[in-house]
């Protein structure tokens, strides 16, 4: 028999796909790997991938979607394109809450404090507005002294010590999400549920938190404005969620008159703190409640949603809540002394009344057109590195179903001078529908999805 001469195994790494390639198969509608997956996000981060390609990469998802296990490869990639905030030294379940964003929707203000009062921990990042929604960090900001900023040390410190505590993202939060957000704002592809799935995720997983529920608006003056829309991104951040380990419930709720009576900043803030008195208009109690009720349950602090309930009313006619509000308002470096009296934050000095042109009864609020209405009033921003006036804003005094004669009052706009209140007010009005008959009631919560 011959001797074999040589016998060399030769073990070749399996064939590389190229980072083109891989857009290319996207582009296509063939599946990416994890590995993959990771490794665009980490050639994006570390520069190999350039800004161009991964806009191609994200057009190339906005048409063909990713399947559950791309998106949690690209939730994973982005989370870990930073840390995971250290909580192990706050005891208990930790749950946070994320609303999708609407006009008018200042619930995470009462919330976090309520959730807090009853014993379930709550450490919060928050955004700020952008385009026609408001941003929780914008509205805090409105108390004096209020620090959004704080390092992680002391975020884990408040959490553990007060029970909640909110700041903004930090540079060591997802930072891979900030920069491809930032693409998406500027590409057109903000609107993809996969992308929005990994985005919401990849920050909400890096604040250390065992549970979260999601309020997903629905509607005019919402991210998706159709039920269908909205519920496939509910179906698919539970699913996402769940699947990294979460306990995760998401709540439908229609945006499509602004939640509550103000839309600004301070106003707003003064209006959620009228909840934890046992005060505020009844969507926005009804909507504070639900998700709160939602919360204590993951929290494992209520064996049901009415047991629930029945603890959240407590916290606040014990004062439980507003003390929970003040030590956290304290700790943030805020002044204290606006959470007993909500009037103490200032507002600017001009109230322009917005009149009925006719009699009937309000059958519509454009939630999105009075948003934009608070927009170009210096209320939001339409870039991220714009300041927002905190003081300015807008108060709805009549809300759809109510009754109205030719020039009462609908509506006030809030402003620091007169200039230019009368474009305001034109399009505040504009955003109110008058009909001869009320409207059909419209549930608030429009559905629930669990893991
Ligand atoms: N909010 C986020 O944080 N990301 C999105 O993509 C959309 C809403």
């Amino acid at each position: 028999m011959r001797k074999r001469l040589l016998a060399v195994t030769v073990t070749r790494a399996p064939m590389q796909r190229t980072l083109v390639e891989l857009i290319a198969a996207k582009r296509d509608g063939l599946p990416l790997s994890e590995q993959e997956i990771q490794r665009i996000v980490r050639s994006f981060t570390d520069g190999a991938f350039a800004d161009y390609q991964m806009a191609a990469f994200l057009m190339s998802v906005f048409f063909k979607g990713l399947d559950d296990a791309e998106t949690i490869a690209l939730t994973e990639a982005m989370l870990h394109s930073g840390t995971v905030l250290d909580l192990s030294s706050v005891p208990g379940i930790k749950v946070d809450k994320h609303s999708t964003g609407g006009v008018g929707d200042k619930v995470s203000i009462c919330l976090a404090p309520l959730v807090a009062a009853c014993g379930v921990p709550v450490p919060m990042v928050s955004g700020r507005g952008l385009g026609h929604t408001g941003g929780t960090l914008d509205k805090l900001e409105a108390i004096p002294g209020f620090r959004t900023d704080l390092p992680a040390a002391d975020f884990a410190r408040i959490v553990k010590d007060v029970g909640a505590c909110m700041i903004g993202q930090t540079k060591e939060i997802a930072p891979a999400d900030k920069r491809i957000y930032a693409l998406r704002d500027v590409t057109a592809t903000v609107e993809s549920i996969p992308l929005i799935v990994a985005s919401i995720l990849s920050k909400k997983l890096a604040e250390g938190i065992d549970g979260l529920v999601l309020d997903v608006k629905v509607g005019k003056g919402a991210f998706m404005k159709s039920e269908e829309r909205a519920r496939a991104l509910a179906d698919k951040l539970v699913r996402v969620g769940t699947r990294a380990g979460k306990k995760v419930v998401a709540v439908l709720t229609r945006m499509d008159a602004p939640l509550g009576c103000a839309v600004g900043n301070a106003n707003e803030t003064r209006e959620a703190l009228e909840v934890l008195h046992g005060g505020g208009p009844a969507d926005l109690v009804e909507c504070t409640m639900v998700l709160c009720a939602e919360m204590l349950v993951l929290g494992g602090r209520a064996k049901d949603i009415d047991d629930a309930k029945a603890k959240l009313a407590k916290a606040i006619a014990s004062g439980d809540a507003v003390r929970v509000m003040e030590k956290m308002v304290a700790a943030q470096g805020g002044d204290a002394s606006v959470v007993a009296k909500p009037s103490l934050l200032t507002i600017a000095p001009v109230i322009v009344p917005v009149r009925a042109a006719r009699a009937g009864v309000v059958s519509e609020i454009d939630a999105l057109a009075v948003g934009l209405a608070g927009v170009q009033m210096g209320a939001g921003r339409t870039r991220a590195d714009q300041a927002v006036d905190p003081a300015v804003g807008i108060f709805i005094d009549q809300k759809p179903g109510a009754a109205v004669a030719s020039g009462d009052v609908l509506a006030r706009v809030v402003v620091r001078d007169t200039g230019g209140a009368d474009a305001i007010v034109a399009r505040v009005r504009d955003a109110f529908t008058i009909a001869d008959a009320a409207p059909k009631p419209a549930p608030l919560v429009v559905g629930r999805i669990t893991g």
